[in-house]
Formats: structure tokens, sequence, C-alpha cells
């Protein structure tokens, strides 16, 4: 055998894995069987916040040791954690909620593995954004995930302007006392009829999901407040490309007249012919244009 491909066998049997588990963001039956599984049978999870997450152990039954590793000590931690993965023993990575490193902490412990050569190995399950998005009814097929929007009026005004052009369908994440101020914002910013969706306690008793343009769904949320309570995610449609300017409305009727005749690359070729606009930004607006009429 190859000497590298030795040292990898040995490498991967003489040293742990570090799992990262995601957990549920509400239901608490969001929960994979292997992840369970995972959860029970490594040395110790490193959790964001042990005290948080004994509730969850509590609920499965789960004895493991757990150990904080947040945004605070995370390096320090980091440090003592790959010594033990080093050692042979299998730990977990865990957050409050969903996905670890997604909006949580776990990044630098995940460099640091893999920077030592540990096997890091995913567990998928529940992750707020994604959620949001598969029932949003927006265009899914290229998204962008921006965080939390800076939590201050000046900053997030900023983000929304650097935003606004943005085709795709993007997400955020908002703390519930901040989202009027929020929508408020994005309706001066990206215009009232821009479609957002609002996400709130995705996966528990009081689940909302409600698609409007931003005046009205700001409005909405004014008028109820219940709806500035819990959890929630911003799905944002994305700017139109005619909005942004790339294309004269002669191209997008050409284009539109010919995409009612024909499949999606053919239409984008002939239009490009006719129009003199390159042929890939066409197949792009194409496909948008499509998926934004479905
Ligand atoms: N790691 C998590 C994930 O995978 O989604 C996100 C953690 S981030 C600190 C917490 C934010 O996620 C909340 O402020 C909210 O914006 C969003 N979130 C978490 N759970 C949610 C839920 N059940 N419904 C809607 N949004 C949720």
């Amino acid at each position: 055998m190859h000497h590298s491909l030795l040292l990898g066998v040995f490498m991967t049997t003489g040293t742990g894995t570090l799992f990262v588990v995601a957990t549920p963001i509400g239901n608490l039956q969001d929960i994979s069987p292997r992840a369970l599984e995972v959860l029970r049978s490594v040395a110790l999870i490193a959790a964001e916040d042990t005290r948080h997450s004994a509730r969850l152990m509590q609920h499965f039954g789960i004895g493991t040791p757990m150990t904080a590793c947040h945004d605070h000590n995370e390096r320090d931690k980091g440090e003592r954690l790959v010594a033990r993965l080093l050692a042979g023993d299998d730990l977990a990575l865990i957050s409050d909620a969903g996905t670890p490193l997604i909006s949580d902490p776990g990044y630098h412990l995940v460099r640091q593995a893999r920077e030592a050569g540990v096997r890091v190995s995913p567990l998928p399950g529940a992750c707020a954004l994604i959620a949001a998005l598969s029932a949003a009814g927006l265009p899914s097929d290229r998204f962008a995930f921006e965080g939390f929007l800076p939590a201050k009026s000046h900053g997030r005004r900023q983000r929304l302007q650097a935003l606004a052009d943005e085709s795709r369908t993007w997400m955020v994440y908002e703390a519930p006392h901040r989202l009027l101020e929020c929508l408020d914002d994005m309706c001066e910013i990206l215009g009232a009829e821009r479609r957002v969706v609002l996400a709130r306690e995705l996966t528990k008793t009081f689940e909302t999901l409600r698609s409007a343009p931003i005046a009205e769904l700001a409005d909405w949320v004014r008028g109820d407040s219940d709806q500035q309570r819990g959890e929630c995610v911003l799905v944002v449609e994305g700017a139109s490309v005619a909005e942004s300017e790339e294309v004269s409305g002669e191209t997008l009727r050409v284009l539109d007249a010919l995409l009612q005749e024909l499949p999606v690359k053919q239409a984008a070729r002939l239009a490009a012919q006719i129009t003199g606009e390159r042929k890939n930004q066409l197949y792009q607006l194409a496909l948008d244009r499509g998926t934004k009429n479905a």
C-alpha cells in the first residue's frame, strides 16, 4: 500500500471524529435517530449552553457529559477538545438550536479539528433559514443568507442598501423586538412592493408564514403585537433583473415572447441574436423569469 494511504488509514482509525449535530429549532421530534445515537455514544458533547441543552438530553434520556463551547471560550476550548479527538475520543458539537455554525458558534472548533487532520462529520437536520426558504414560495434555485443584519439602524440601512440589487432570494435572521424597525427600513430602501415572507416560530405551536409586499407586511405586524414575539426569519424576494437595469424592456419583451414558444436555452440564444445582448446573461434571465412566473 502507498505510504500516505497507510498513514490515512492509521489517522482515521487512531483519532476520534468530531460530529457536528443539528438539533431541533422548536419541535423536539425534529432530530434524527442517527443524531440521537451519536449523542448517546460520543465521549463528550461540546454545547453552546450546557444548561439549555440539558433539557434536550433529559427529554431523550441521554447521559453523555457536556462541556461549554461558545463564542467566548471557543478558541481555547477548541485546543483542548482537539487534543481529546487526537487521543481517540469521538466528540459531538451542538448549539442551542438548529445547525451549529449557522449564526451559531462552532467555526473555530471545526477549523482547528480539520487543521489537525481530525475527521469532521455533519449530522444534518433543522436549520431555520432552510426551513423558511422551503416553505416561502420564492425562487430557491439560487439564494443568499445574510445572517443577522446589524442591530443599529445606521448599519442595518447600509447593509440593506448593499443588498437592494441582489437578484437572488435572500434571507436574514431577525430579533423579534427589531422586526418592525427592520421591515420599515426595508420598505424605504427596497420599495414598498418587494415581496417578503415572514417565517415565525417554525415547527412550534404558533408557527406563522406570511407572504406580502413589504409595506403590507409591516402594517400587519404593526397591527398585531403577537407577530412581534418569538423567533423569525425574513425571506426577501430578489430584485428583478429588469429592475437592476441590466437589459432593456425591449430585450425582455423579445425574450418573453420566445419563452412562450421555445425551451429556455433556444429562447436565450435567439433573443441574444436578435438583441445583441450576451447569451449567458439572457439565459440566466430566462431561468429567473421562469421561476418567478411559475
Ligand atoms: N443555528 C440556528 C439555525 O440553524 O437556524 C440559528 C441560530 S440563531 C442564533 C437564532 C435565530 O434563528 C433566531 O433569532 C431566528 O432568527 C432564527 N430561528 C431559530 N429558530 C427559529 C424558529 N423556530 N422559527 C423561526 N426562526 C428561527
